[in-house]
């Protein structure tokens, strides 16, 4: 293995950073390593001050450039890319499960191609863009959507070219540069998006993309004076600090942060539909911002509940993310497995009672932590109020909508709530009294990108998606012109 490169299955991945349309190297690394195994995947280029420097100086010359170029070309490069993408859909997929652990099923059928659709989508809305004009005692008004400049886009591991690419798709296409900086985790297929974005004709310095930890190229990132927007996806902590470095130039940033998300159980709803609700969240082994963590469960229907929960949930394949018939997969890094283990661990201390798993699945190696169920947890515990982010569900009874409602609303986040009711007018009643950015009555995880996304409270910052992304994206001016005062040239 040489320096600055990692290899997966025979796919070589160049991993210096991508700034002004060239790999540029950096004087140390840091090792990146596959949760599958534990296997070395490569040396990833190290950035810190000077690599940010040069990606925010690289987006800054190429912004007028870009700015300027029609939207109908911009939008053409855009579907480009996405074919790109599609074409190499098979490698990104087997990248992406390698370097972060979750199902490659998932990543060939459901994320590659959402990849693939974030460009096309945010294309096809470029050209739907309204240019309103409107009159005002004879004045014309025009308002644009004009680019905001250099925009740094940083994104965590859990979904690492889904969530690039949400961000970068309508940076691009409102015209902006940017600087990406993946995920020190799982950081291969931001690199990967480097070459199918030159492949497509991207000028230079519109994509950029460097590598490093948080502490390091991050921090230097969203400390650039030259930065116009940011946009962050990962944990509340971070976010917190991005926020006061965005302060600093009064930056404007987007937030998409942590969850402690509640699926409410009414014993009017289709038991088999909730179970499978429930069992649902072991998804990605329960590293999804969204997961609803809490399952809140009508008293009445909780033991049966259980029972058929603990049946479903103790049949899942847990194994090799490579394997089609594995239903999860390892968790990323040993320092998460200790983090959900000491969750776990706190709780049981603290008197909640183990229905399903509780610790690390040794058969398989210390990163598969095995799907998890505690209930007798009390409302201001640290396992109900906290983020865990591995398969670790909560279970609590509730006798009342109202009872329900409140427990739901009772932590500091709100990014998702979901909902098992049978009665159309519960559903209706209770959804319009949740905090929460996104309800899923008798469904999950259903995104479409003409919808806002995004959290209330501490679970994030304003909403991407559909036009909500190009009000994040674009500065909008109002040009007012006055009907006389002009030149004859004729
Ligand atoms: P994290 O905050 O530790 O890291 C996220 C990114 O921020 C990484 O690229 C990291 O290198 C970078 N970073 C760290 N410190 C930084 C700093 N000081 N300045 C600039 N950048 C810095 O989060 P994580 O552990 O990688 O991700 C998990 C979190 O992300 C969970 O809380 C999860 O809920 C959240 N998440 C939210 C969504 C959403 O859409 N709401 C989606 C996925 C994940």
């Amino acid at each position: 293995m040489t320096r600055h490169t990692a290899t997966v299955a025979g796919i070589v991945v160049d991993t210096r950073h991508w700034i002004g349309g060239a790999r540029v190297a950096s004087a140390t690394t840091f090792t990146d390593e596959s949760p599958i195994d534990g296997a070395v995947l490569g040396e990833i280029a190290r950035g810190g001050q000077a690599e940010a420097d040069a990606a925010v100086a690289a987006a800054q010359a190429a912004f007028p450039a870009w700015a300027a170029t029609p939207p109908a070309e911009r939008a053409r490069l855009l579907r480009v890319i996405a074919d790109g993408v599609d074409k190499r859909r098979e490698d990104l997929a087997l990248v992406e499960t390698t370097d972060n652990g979750a199902l490659l099923r998932s990543h060939r059928r459901g994320v590659m191609p959402r990849v693939a659709h974030n460009f096309r989508f945010f294309a096809d809305r470029l050209d739907g863009l309204g240019h309103e004009d409107f009159d005002t005692r004879g004045h014309t008004n025009h308002v644009s959507w004009d680019p905001a400049g250099p925009c740094v886009l940083i994104t965590p591991w859990n979904a690492p070219l889904m969530l690039a690419t949400w961000k970068v798709a309508p940076a691009l296409a409102a015209g902006n540069t940017v600087v990406l900086k993946p995920a020190e985790w799982s950081p291969l297929t931001a690199s990967l998006l480097a070459d199918i974005a030159a492949e497509a004709g991207l000028p230079a310095g519109v994509l950029n993309v460097v590598q490093g930890y948080g502490a390091e190229a991050g921090a230097a990132l969203v400390a650039h004076p030259g930065v116009r927007r940011i946009s962050f996806t990962g944990s509340v902590p971070t976010a917190k600090r991005i926020a006061r470095a965005a302060a600093a130039g009064l930056v404007p940033t987007s937030f998409e942060l942590g969850g402690k998300s509640p699926l409410l159980v009414f014993a009017d709803a289709d038991l088999d539909v909730a179970v499978d609700l429930a069992v649902e969240q072991y998804d990605n082994a329960g590293q999804v911002c969204l997961a609803a963590t809490r399952l809140l469960v009508e008293s009445s229907i909780s033991e049966e509940f259980t029972r058929r929960f603990v049946a479903r949930a103790a049949a899942l394949r847990q194994g090799d993310p490579r394997d089609e018939a594995t239903d999860i997969g390892p968790n990323i890094h040993a320092r998460q497995v200790e983090k959900i283990d000491g969750f776990v661990r706190r709780a049981v201390a603290a008197g909640a009672r183990t229905l399903l798993g509780g610790g690390p699945n040794t058969d398989l190696g210390g990163l598969y932590y095995r799907p998890t169920l505690l209930t007798d947890v009390a409302q201001d515990s640290e396992i109900v109020q906290e983020e865990v982010f591995g398969p670790v569900l909560t279970l609590q009874t509730f006798d009342t909508e109202d009872e329900a409602v409140r427990l739901a609303n009772d932590t500091r986040f709100g990014l998702a709530a979901t909902l098992a009711t049978g009665d159309r007018d519960r559903a209706e009643r209770v959804a319009a009294r949740l905090v929460a950015g996104t309800v899923w009555v008798n469904c999950f995880f259903v995104r479409d990108l003409r919808a806002p996304f995004g959290g209330s409270r501490e679970s994030g910052v304003g909403r991407e998606g559909g036009t909500w992304s190009f009000d994040f994206y674009c500065d909008l001016k109002n040009t007012v012109t006055a009907p006389k005062g002009w030149i004859d040239r004729g």
